[in-house]
């Protein structure tokens, strides 16, 4: 029903393609027939994740910041904003320009929509929820962001480039889709980035012990990266403004994911717990009955089956370097 809004052979704007989630949304994209215009400064996106897209016909990178020019010409029929350094330890070591990518990133990706008649989904984050007090969390739970908090960077920048989305939908009439994004994983995740699942996977991999961070008893909800991209598709061909989650809500506690991927792994790597980070959010789970009921989308890869396929993937790369 919802498919049959899609565009067929769109040119699609990805700005953040070259990320761990964008380059599987752009190879999907360009799988199914669309020309694919990705935008992505590199600063912790790579070129590698573009590898199986290089040479292929209707996929150009254009290397550029999108908090400072958008240098798109042509039509375009849908922009995705993905442009944000996305993990804890990126964005904190960015802190200028995480908060620029939420707000003139978003402002000229807009610009860039409303100009070329494009309909733009906008990459939100469950960050927007904070260390949320209503759990699971539904769409219409404001949050419990520290505005001044070192998490603030990004948990503002997103709350900001929503209200930025939602200004230009009412204002100028731009069409919008807002997702919150909760946990995702798979092949690609940057085995440097800081991340629970690369953390994890690199950790027992490699023999090294895996650090748990506090006692283990905070949450999260993890999806695999196909599932996430089904979502932000879904909502990309649906009429719907949102926001709305497209997350896992198969909730799993730090500690029980050590467990999984030790037993995944057949390692024998020891489990060392530090220090929390200030703001950590104690627990964190999508409520995703908007998301089932408007775009028909929900999961379908069990963690296991996920985490099994993430960690072949880091053997691959691990015994490659
Ligand atoms: N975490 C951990 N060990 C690590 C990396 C992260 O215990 O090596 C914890 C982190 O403190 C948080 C959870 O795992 O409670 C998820 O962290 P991640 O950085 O993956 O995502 P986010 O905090 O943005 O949900």
């Amino acid at each position: 029903m919802l498919a049959g809004r899609r565009l067929l052979m769109a040119r699609v704007v990805v700005a953040g393609g070259a990320g761990f989630l964008g380059s599987h949304l752009c190879e999907r994209l360009v799988g199914r027939g669309d020309e694919v215009v990705c935008l992505d400064d590199l600063s912790t996106g790579t070129e590698e994740n573009l590898s199986e897209l290089s040479g292929a016909a209707g996929f150009t990178l254009v290397v550029a910041d999108v908090s400072e020019q958008v240098p798109v010409e042509g039509p375009v029929d849908a922009v995705f904003h993905l442009a944000s350094p996305a993990s804890p330890v990126a964005y904190l070591a960015r802190p200028m320009e995480t908060l620029a990518a939420g707000s003139e990133g978003t402002r000229r990706l807009l610009e860039l929509a409303a100009r070329r008649g494009a309909r733009l989904v906008l990459a939100s984050t469950s960050e927007v929820y904070g260390d949320p007090e209503v759990h699971p969390q539904p769409e219409g739970y404001r949050g419990n962001v520290d505005p001044v908090g070192p998490r603030s960077v990004y948990d503002e920048a997103k709350r900001f480039a929503e209200a930025l989305t939602m200004a230009a939908h009412r204002a100028l009439g731009v069409d919008v889709g807002i997702a919150r994004i909760f946990n995702t994983y798979g092949p690609r995740l940057a085995p440097g980035d800081g991340r629970v699942v690369s953390n994890f996977c690199v950790q027992a991999l490699s023999g090294q012990p895996l650090t748990v961070h506090g006692d283990g008893t905070q949450t999260r909800s993890f999806c695999y990266v196909d599932d996430q991209v089904d979502g932000l598709l879904a909502l990309l061909g649906a009429p719907v403004t949102g926001p709305v989650n497209i997350g896992n809500p198969d909730e799993r506690s730090v500690g029980e994911l050590a467990e999984t991927v030790l037993s995944l792994t057949g390692s024998c790597s020891t489990v060392e717990h530090g220090p929390l980070p200030v703001d950590d959010p104690r627990r964190r789970c999508p409520d995703i009955s908007l998301a089932r009921r408007v775009l028909g989308w929900e999961p379908t890869v069990p963690l296991d089956e996920g985490l099994a396929r993430t960690v072949s993937w880091f053997r691959e790369r691990l015994g490659a370097a």
